[in-house]
C-alpha cells in the first residue's frame, strides 16, 4: 500500500530539515509513500499574495498525512488553517532527554497532549477603543472531552501517569469547564490522575519531571508547557510533534522557522525526523518508527551533533547518519 504525503517545508530552516525527514522515511524499505511537495509560509505570500495557497490546502486535505516544516511571520496564517484542513483536535508533543544529550534533567519523559482546536488560539480579538484590547478564550465541553479521552486513552497505552493542567482558579468559567470534564472522563474511566494549576506545573517540571507523564493541556498552555520542556531535555531542535484527527493528520517539529540560522546548513534535523518517526506511529508502522527513533538516538548520543547541541555537523551530516544508522 502506498500512502500520498503532502511535503510542506514552508520557511527558514523547515527548507532545510524537511528534506531530511523524507530522506529517512525513503530509506524505509518496507514503507511505501508517495510525497508531493507544496508551498506555504512567507515566500510564497511575497510571491503571490497568500501564505496558504489553494492548492496546498487541497494537497492537504486529501493526502493521507502532511509532513510540516515551519513557517514563518505568517506562521498563524499557515499552520492554525492547516491543523483544521486535517481535522486535528488533539497536538502531541513528546520531550525526552536523550542519552548522552546535556539535559537539564537526564530524567524526563513527558508528553503534552494539547487540545488544537480553540482557547486562544480561536484568534478572535478584537480594539475596543484606542488602547483597550480583548481576546476570547473559547473552552467547550466536547473538544475538552474529546483531548481528555485522547489523553487518557493515550496514557493506558503508552504506560503514563496523567497530569490535568490548568488555571481554574482564575479563568473560572472556561478553565472551570475544561478541568470538570477532564475529570470527568478520567473518572468515567476509573483512571489515577493528578490536576495541576499550570504555572505551578511549569516550576515542578523543571525542578522534578520525572514525577510526570502524559500532561492534558489546553491549547496555549500545551504550547507554552511543551517549550519550557524543550529547554530541559536539550532544545528546541528535539521535539517533534503531531496534530491527529479522526482520519488524517500532519506532522510537524515544534520548533519554528529559525530565522537566526536558516540558509546556513546547521538546523538540528532531530525533531524533523522524529515528527516523520510519529507519522510512521500513525500508520501502525510501530517498528519502522521504533527504528528511526533509535537511529536518531543513537546519532545523538555518539554524534555528529549540530551546533545546537554543541557539534559542528551540517544538517546533511547528521541526517546521513540517521540514514547509515537505520
Ligand atoms: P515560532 O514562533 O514559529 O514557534 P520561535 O520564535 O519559537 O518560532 P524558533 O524558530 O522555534 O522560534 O527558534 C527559537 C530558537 O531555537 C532559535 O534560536 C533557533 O535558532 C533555535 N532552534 C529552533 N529550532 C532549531 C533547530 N531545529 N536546530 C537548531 N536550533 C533551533
Amino acid at each position: 500500500m502506498t500512502h500520498e504525503i503532502a511535503v510542506i517545508p514552508g520557511d527558514g530552516i523547515g527548507q532545510e530539515v524537511t528534506p531530511a525527514a523524507v530522506e529517512v522515511l525513503e530509506a524505509i524499505e518496507t514503507v511505501d509513500f508517495e510525497f508531493t511537495e507544496a508551498d506555504a509560509g512567507d515566500a510564497v505570500k511575497a510571491e503571490t499574495g497568500e501564505a496558504l495557497p489553494q492548492e496546498t490546502r487541497d494537497l492537504a486535505a486529501d493526502a493521507d498525512a502532511t509532513l510540516f516544516g515551519a513557517a514563518g511571520e505568517t506562521a498563524a496564517d499557515v499552520i492554525l488553517p492547516l491543523r483544521q484542513v486535517v481535522g486535528s483536535f488533539a497536538n502531541i508533543r513528546p520531550a525526552v532527554a536523550y542519552p548522552g544529550l546535556d539535559a537539564l534533567q537526564p530524567d524526563t519523559d513527558l508528553v503534552f497532549i494539547r487540545e488544537n482546536t480553540e482557547g486562544v488560539y480561536k484568534g478572535i480579538e478584537s480594539e475596543i477603543t484606542d488602547g483597550v484590547t480583548t481576546c476570547t478564550r473559547v473552552i467547550t465541553e466536547e473538544a475538552s472531552e474529546k483531548i481528555a479521552e485522547f489523553g487518557f486513552d493515550y496514557a493506558k497505552q503508552n504506560g503514563y501517569d496523567v497530569t490535568i493542567a490548568h488555571k481554574a482558579n482564575v479563568m473560572r468559567t472556561t478553565d472551570g469547564l475544561f478541568l470538570d470534564t477532564a475529570e470527568a472522563v478520567g473518572q468515567d474511566r476509573g483512571a489515577e490522575y493528578d490536576t495541576a494549576l499550570m504555572d505551578a506545573l511549569a516550576m515542578h517540571l523543571v525542578q522534578r519531571p520525572e514525577e510526570y507523564g502524559v500532561v492534558i493541556c489546553p491549547n496555549l498552555a500545551g504550547d507554552m508547557l511543551s517549550d519550557l520542556a524543550a529547554g530541559i531535555v536539550g532544545g528546541l531542535g528535539l521535539l517533534p510533534s503531531a496534530n491527529v484527527g479522526e482520519e488524517n493528520a500532519l506532522f510537524e517539529p515544534v520548533h519554528g522557522s529559525a530565522p537566526d540560522i536558516a540558509g546556513e546548513g546547521v538546523a538540528n534535523p532531530s525533531a524533523m525526523i522524529l515528527s516523520a518517526a510519529m507519522m510512521l506511529d500513525h500508520f501502525g508502522y510501530d517498528e519502522e518508527g521504533d527504528r528511526v527513533r533509535a537511529a536518531v538516538e543513537s546519532v545523538l548520543e555518539s554524534g555528529p551533533r549540530t551546533p545546537d547541541l554543541g557539534g559542528d555537523a551540517s544538517t546533511d551530516a547528521v541526517t546521513a547518519a540517521v540514514v547509515d544508522e537505520l
